[in-house]
């Protein structure tokens, strides 16, 4: 799969995030709790606060197009962190920015990912 350069500034223009959003593609991503995930958003905080978002998504067996939705879920975790929300909350703030980001690019944004 080639990066997804244009999603990503896409995305990181319409969450309005400050902060830089780093992705990294692996074969699959290993939670907390040891099950395989979709996709997971981590911020990176040091003293002086919020340094980065950091963004990881399998990519093993899995179409492109489900990545890229994947890809604007985990965006949303970031722009909750930015602006003092929840950040693990698939909450009515989530939500609202779901529909948005599917009304305004087409993005399919589930509570649970394919
Ligand atoms: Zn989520």
């Amino acid at each position: 799969m080639k990066t997804p350069y244009k999603h990503i500034a896409r995305l990181t223009h319409f969450c309005d995030l400050k902060k830089p959003v780093f992705v990294a593609f692996v074969p699959c991503v290993i939670w907390e709790t040891s099950e395989a995930v979709n996709g997971t958003y981590q911020p990176v905080e040091s003293d002086e606060g919020l340094e980065h978002h950091l963004i990881t998504l399998s990519c093993e067996k899995r179409k492109t197009r489900d990545i890229i939705n994947c890809l604007a879920h985990e965006f949303i975790h970031a722009w909750q962190k930015e602006n003092g929300l929840d950040y693990l909350a698939h909450d009515e703030k989530f939500e609202f920015m779901a529909l948005a980001l599917g009304v305004t690019y087409g993005y399919k944004v589930y509570e649970r990912q394919l």
